[in-house]
């Protein structure tokens, strides 16, 4: 089964940042065997069937690094709170997650980021009240459905209220049956091979959510499994704060001392690191989930993504849950990201190619996955085609300037390992108007 993408502007994203104009792509199969410009593999022993782009941009699949998809529940609340007001706001309704809610919620985001182009997704999920089964395997079942690739995380909080952390503790879990839930989901779901669709991370929520020793079990365990760690970190002042007056240092300090700066870790937010936090995350190589409208929406700050970069740490692009950024879209986060960085550093601060490829090879590199993140031959034929004969690129010559400086946008296709999820703009596999009616129906049990 060989298809030709022909007649579109190729955006690789290789290491040479190669781009052709007039372009097109060949796979077979999942994954690709040639890109190229001008003339097409020969007519005659062609074998493949041909789809006109009409002049689309081509981009590789986007890769969400951070996200929280039962959030889609309890949107738009809590709505001028920082970080630490909105969570205590919000855990009591989201104590009241089941597995069918967080099938209903993984649907409505998983179909969003779809449709913004991104066909792989990492999700936090740190929420396990106590006796409800099934969550995990939920939000799987749901992106096997829709047919794009997800990071599930065995997420965890063991640091309740009235031992100094910020979660109620109805909400806590004890530390040996988080290990060993995180162990069975290994088992049950991890794949390794490339193309892995489902995979699996060990995930504590926060410094102040999880304990010390749950932190370094986490780590031992993820090591002994070859899981990948991951875990929120520098999102606010108050968890600077925090964390000064329960450990006596900054939360990275805090993570180097646990053995949590390595190059199988990646921290979502990273926004108040010193210069020398930001430098230790390069010689060590840890992954930075970059999440500009969350840190907005919660008036968190800026991250310093060009000096992590600069300094050589990892970095990809996130949405975050839905109740800080309520469009789970994210193509407007490479837009927001380039604004974001120009508002904080100057009109040089970052160029488009350099926002796109954060959510492209950067969050392929984030989630250590060399199979994905860019159009070369070999790699998962992910891909997303992006319209460029609308009103909003009208007159731009550089379409793909055009198209991020004017995003977000729909995508028109979006394919995941050779195989169709979104076509003329919509859902392959699933109608986005159910969808929309069975979340309606379980987030009514979200209201206070
Ligand atoms: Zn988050």
């Amino acid at each position: 089964m060989r298809t030709l993408y022909a007649n579109g502007w190729i955006v690789t994203m290789d290491d040479a940042g190669t781009e052709h104009p007039y372009g097109w792509v060949l796979i077979d199969g999942a994954v690709f065997v040639a890109v190229g410009a001008g003339e097409e593999p020969d007519e005659h022993n062609r074998g493949y069937h041909r789809i006109d782009c009409l002049g689309a941009v081509i981009t590789p699949g986007l890769v969400n690094t951070h996200h929280h998809l039962y959030q889609t529940l309890t949107r738009a609340r809590a709505q001028e709170a920082d970080l630490f007001t909105w969570l205590r706001e919000l855990y009591p309704l989201w104590a009241r997650i089941d597995a069918e809610a967080e099938y209903a919620a993984a649907r409505t985001g998983l179909a969003e980021l779809a449709l913004s182009g991104c066909s792989t997704v990492f999700d936090h999920h740190y929420v396990f009240p106590r006796g409800r089964r099934g969550i995990v395997e939920a939000e799987v079942q749901a992106a096997r459905e829709l047919g794009v690739r997800l990071v599930a995380s065995r997420g965890s909080m063991d640091l309740g209220v009235s031992d100094g952390g910020l979660p109620p503790d109805a909400l806590v879990e004890d530390l040996d049956s988080v290990l060993a839930e995180t162990e069975r989901l290994h088992g049950a779901l991890h794949e390794t091979s490339p193309g892995a669709r489902i995979q699996i991370a060990v995930a504590p929520c926060s410094p102040f959510s999880v304990t010390r020793r749950l932190m370094e079990e986490s780590a031992v365990l993820a090591r002994r499994l070859g899981l990948q760690l991951h875990t929120h970190l520098a999102e606010t002042v108050e968890e600077e704060a925090y964390c000064r007056e329960l450990y006596g240092c900054s939360p990275v300090e805090y993570l180097d001392e646990l053995g949590w700066l390595a190059d199988d870790v990646w921290c979502a937010h990273c926004v108040h690191l010193s210069r020398d936090e930001v430098g230790r995350f390069g010689e060590t190589g840890t992954g930075v989930a970059h999440c500009p409208t969350s840190n907005l929406r919660l008036g968190a700050g800026v991250a310093p993504v060009r000096a992590l970069e600069e300094a050589g740490a990892r970095v990809g692009l996130g949405v975050d849950g839905s109740a800080s950024n309520e469009r789970g879209d994210l193509f407007a986060e490479v837009k927001q990201a380039l604004l974001v960085a120009r508002g904080y550093d100057g009109s040089g601060a970052m160029t488009v190619r350099q926002a796109l490829r954060l959510a492209t090879r950067g969050g392929a590199a984030v989630l250590r996955r060399d199979d994905l993140g860019s159009l070369e031959a070999g790699k998962q034929a992910d891909l997303a085609i992006w319209p460029t004969d609308g009103l909003e690129l009208g007159g731009a010559v550089d379409l793909v300037a055009g198209l991020v400086l004017s995003g977000p946008h729909r995508v028109d296709r979006l394919v995941v390992g050779g195989e169709d999820v979104v076509r003329a703009g919509a859902l392959v596999k699933a109608e986005e108007s159910e969808i929309a009616r069975a979340h309606r129906v379980q987030a009514a049990r979200f209201v206070a």
